[in-house]
């Protein structure tokens, strides 16, 4: 470990592998225990007791804290659902959210990018435009700080800020750290990608064979309200939708759902 190091920004989205090569641990075994303490939600080096002193103090001297993001605000509306405003290392604010059910399950609502370029007309992330997509580990990230909150959070949603499979990259490296056996281990079956319709995102969601739940996002059944509200409809319409839900592999056939929420 050397003082001078260039420290990575984040150390979620991380193998135990990577980790060692990212901080300059020597031993592997140490990668693996920084690896679990950063996937049971520890934020704090100095709680990670089964690491040397020495590297909690350098960790802590060095980056302060292994997330680039922090939550800035937290609003509790009397609803189910809880809003973290995030606030990402450049300064852009995100928000996710901790939806609450009467049977104590929580679940936790992503964003996948700053902004949107899908420019729904209903949606006041659509009217910012599309800022940048989020890095594979500010999507981690928000789940831990949700865990913070709200530690038995088991289930995930894709349906905050951003179209997630317009970020295909990153949402699925994040997915990939979410569903880690040896990391949070939350189960793909437990996670649902919402998208406004986008059809290639679709079928290239498909051929990666991530059983992740999909949820199509439709609004309206009239083709030309939706042209309206939805602008992707203008090039992908719900003939279109209808034709690439039969060829999907089993699992997305079966779990494809078209959601209909009617606009005000
Ligand atoms: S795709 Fe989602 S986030 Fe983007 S503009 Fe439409 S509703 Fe808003």
């Amino acid at each position: 470990m050397s003082e001078n190091r260039k420290m990575p920004k984040s150390l979620y989205a991380k193998s135990a592998n990577e980790l060692l090569g990212a901080v300059g641990l020597d031993k592997s075994f140490q990668g693996k225990q920084l690896y679990k303490w950063l996937n049971t939600g520890v934020v704090d080096f100095k709680e990670m007791t089964n690491l040397p002193k020495t590297i909690r103090e350098f960790l802590s001297s060095a980056m302060g804290s292994p997330l680039s993001s922090k939550v800035i605000e937290v609003q509790e509306d009397g609803s189910d659902a809880t809003k973290l405003a995030i606030e990402l290392f450049d300064g852009k604010i995100i928000e996710a959210v901790i939806l609450s059910d009467d049977n104590g399950r929580s679940t936790a609502c992503l964003s996948s990018q700053v902004g949107c370029a899908m420019g729904c007309a209903f949606c006041r992330t659509g009217t910012m435009g599309l800022v940048r997509n989020l890095f594979d580990y500010e999507i981690v990230e928000q789940f831990i700080h949700i865990l913070q909150l709200a530690p038995h959070t088991t289930h995930i949603v894709f349906m905050g800020m951003g179209e997630p499979l317009a970020n295909r990259e990153h949402v699925c490296k994040a997915i990939e750290h979410l569903h880690h056996p040896e990391g949070l281990n939350i189960s793909l079956r437990r996670m649902t990608m919402s998208t406004c319709g986008l059809v290639p995102g679709i079928l290239a969601l498909a051929e990666l064979n991530i059983p992740v739940r999909l949820a199509v996002s439709l609004t309206t059944a009239d083709e030309n309200q939706r042209d309206l509200l939805m602008p992707i409809n203008r090039r992908y319409g719900l003939d279109e939708l209808k034709k690439i839900s039969h060829p999907l592999p089993e699992h997305h056939e079966k779990e494809i759902y078209f959601r209909i929420r009617y606009a005000e």
